[in-house]
């Protein structure tokens, strides 16, 4: 079943590329796989997937020592917590969601140095979401420059997680605000949109989304969060 959904995505990631006249290459599938057992991660590993999102760090921890024989990406998606920070620098190659220079500066100090430095994009709160997760995108410019300034990080990009919204031209809007700006701020450093997520695949790829992060339509509904 997992593979069959895997196959399902990346032709509608294909599709859209296509749609979108770009190359059917530049968008990374992130398999999200938050409340689901390692099995399932492995059995999307079996076919073909090798990077994986995990939202809750205590979680992700246990699957990677269950996964450890299997050559995977590990990308953290979910809300940093500052007692976590130590753990997260140690243990995953991507951080998504860098919203303070307190938790940038944290990550930086606590990057292992046999490791190289840590991927990490910027949450940018773009349309109001409830979580109040995020910078402001006023106050993306000065992040970005402290962030690109710190040695044991690699500033990749931007998060955009923009509440639910069910109409298409609606969905496109905050990811095209979010592209406009950091356009503009004319970084060659910033070569990542992580823009999309299952319901709005479409409108993420037409906005240039770069990694694209998927749960549902790969592992199905989730249940009660499980750590
Ligand atoms: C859970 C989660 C996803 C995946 O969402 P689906 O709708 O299941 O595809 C993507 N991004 C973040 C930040 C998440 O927490």
């Amino acid at each position: 079943m997992i593979s069959r959904n895997l196959n399902l995505v990346r032709q509608q990631i294909r599709e859209y590329c296509r749609i979108a006249k770009r190359p059917e290459d530049s968008v990374l599938l992130l398999a999200v796989g938050k409340t689901k057992p390692a099995e399932d991660i492995a059995e999307a590993y079996l076919a073909g997937q090798r990077h994986f999102g995990e939202s809750y760090c205590q979680e992700a921890l246990k699957k990677q020592a269950e996964l450890g024989a299997y050559d995977i990406t590990w990308h953290f998606i979910g809300p940093i917590q500052s007692n976590k920070t130590k753990l997260l620098a140690a243990h995953f190659d991507w951080v998504h969601s860098v919203d303070s220079f307190k938790n940038a500066k944290r990550l930086n100090d606590q990057r292992p140095a046999h490791l190289p430095p840590l991927n990490v994009c910027l949450q940018v709160n773009i349309s109001g979401e409830q979580s109040k997760s995020g910078v402001e995108l006023e106050e993306l410019p000065a992040l970005c420059e402290q962030v690109a300034d710190m040695p044991r990080l690699r500033l990749r990009g931007v998060v955009a997680i923009p509440a639910p919204e069910s109409d298409f031209e609606r969905q496109r809007l905050p990811y095209r605000t979010l592209g406009d700006a950091v356009k503009r701020l004319g970084r060659a450093d910033l070569d990542t949109f992580s823009f999309g997520m299952s319901d709005d695949l479409k409108a993420a790829i037409l906005e240039g989304a770069t990694i694209v992060r998927i749960g549902t339509a790969l592992f199905g509904a989730r249940g009660a969060r499980s750590a």
